[in-house]
């Protein structure tokens, strides 16, 4: 009997169904993984709504660890890694010799570019297997993957999307150093993770806010993963505890990663302090800005930064923390579903349903 792999194919919007493909072999410098886990993220559910749309049948699933099973000598080569090493596969793929790529820039590689992304190529492009809600995932020459600890349970290892971003946006964006105040807008998963990637690049003190009962369960885990101060803004004024907290100081670096908040930019700038940096990452989804008083930023002389993905070293430095063992992952809300019952978990993650959703959605096929 030959094996097969099986993956979910995105049709249309909310047309997601079992296909069965033939799994490819390698060649010089490609390879093949057993998927272990796919964590998911608000990409996921933009795509299968459709708000993130595409014109094509795909496997959906960018946040891929897997195990490799079959790969060429070049890529051996080239990602230091062997038959059954457990991987974790970027986003997106870089041919290492453009422009863009040549500068790190490598989201804007003039070979693939932003759209040319795992978990939304077409099925139709040879050999298919381009997504992480499957068996099996294709890793074409041009992938960026990380070696991922054996030890590691592959569940709590597909945090290192959203760890990384963490890193990114609180920590090299901002260029946080060590002592600094910092504030963080959002509880939810990205907060966390902005909140452990600061702890870990030394600050002193970090406060992370949000807002009303649904995040009283995400202000709580904040507690556990170390925030010196977690505020329900519906009930404080974290202005007025920041500044009691800190003697007047106020936060060095305020990352917003709120969404859908029009209120928190002007609470971002306000946390802020004189000579503050002000990150605001994610998207917004709004153009409201209630309360915005530009002068603010003039006064305290802000620096306001835009941080949108993620880079290689930022995610190597979140698979480093999460093999420390240092924070409770594994305590996180978190849901595990298999390719049958993987769409109820996205439709739920989307607060389409009555169940609040898990702050960590992973599917393991
Ligand atoms: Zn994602
Ligand atoms: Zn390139």
């Amino acid at each position: 009997v030959v094996e097969k792999a099986h993956a979910l194919v995105l049709e249309s919007p909310r047309r997601l169904t079992k296909h069965s493909f033939d799994i490819p072999k390698s060649s010089e410098a490609d390879a093949v993984v057993k998927v272990d886990a796919c964590g998911l993220c608000g990409t996921d559910h933009e795509q299968y709504t459709g708000a993130f749309p595409a014109s094509f049948a795909f496997i959906p699933g960018h946040e891929t660890v897997g195990t490799v099973i079959d790969i060429g000598p070049k890529a051996k080569e080239k990602w230091g890694v062997k038959e059954g090493d457990r991987i974790a596969l970027e986003v997106f793929q870089s041919c290492g010799n453009c422009q863009a790529c040549l500068a790190g820039n490598y989201r804007n590689c003039e070979k693939h570019g932003v759209m040319d992304m795992y978990g939304y190529i077409s099925i139709d492009k040879p050999p298919s297997l381009w997504g992480g809600y499957a068996t099996h995932q294709y890793l074409s020459a041009d992938s960026i993957v990380h070696q991922v600890p054996a030890d590691l349970d592959p569940v709590i290892a597909t945090l290192f999307n959203p760890l990384g971003a963490g890193f990114r946006w609180a920590v090299s964006v901002p260029n946080l150093k060590k002592d600094e105040i910092v504030a963080i807008l959002g509880p939810g998963i990205r907060g966390l993770a902005c909140l452990i990637a600061a702890k870990e690049a030394g600050a002193s003190f970090v406060i992370v806010t949000g807002f009303g009962d649904k995040d009283l369960d995400r202000l709580r885990t904040a507690k556990n993963f170390g925030a010196d101060l977690a505020i329900d803004v519906s009930k404080e004024d974290p202005v007025k505890i920041l500044r009691n907290a800190t003697s007047g100081h106020m936060a060095d670096v305020v990352v917003d990663v709120t969404a859908k908040a029009p209120s928190a930019l002007a609470q971002a700038i306000e946390l802020a302090g004189f000579g503050g940096r002000v990150v605001l990452a994610g998207t917004k989804l709004s153009s409201d800005t209630p309360g915005f008083w530009p002068d603010a930023i003039i006064y305290k002389e802000l620096t306001v930064l835009g941080a949108l993905g993620v880079d290689s070293p930022a995610y190597a430095k979140a698979i480093e923390t999460l093999s420390k063992g240092r924070y409770p992952f594994e305590s996180l809300s978190r849901q595990v579903v298999n390719l049958d019952t993987a769409e109820q978990l996205i439709i739920q993650m989307a607060g389409e349903s009555n169940a609040v959703p898990p702050q960590h959605g992973v599917i393991v096929p």
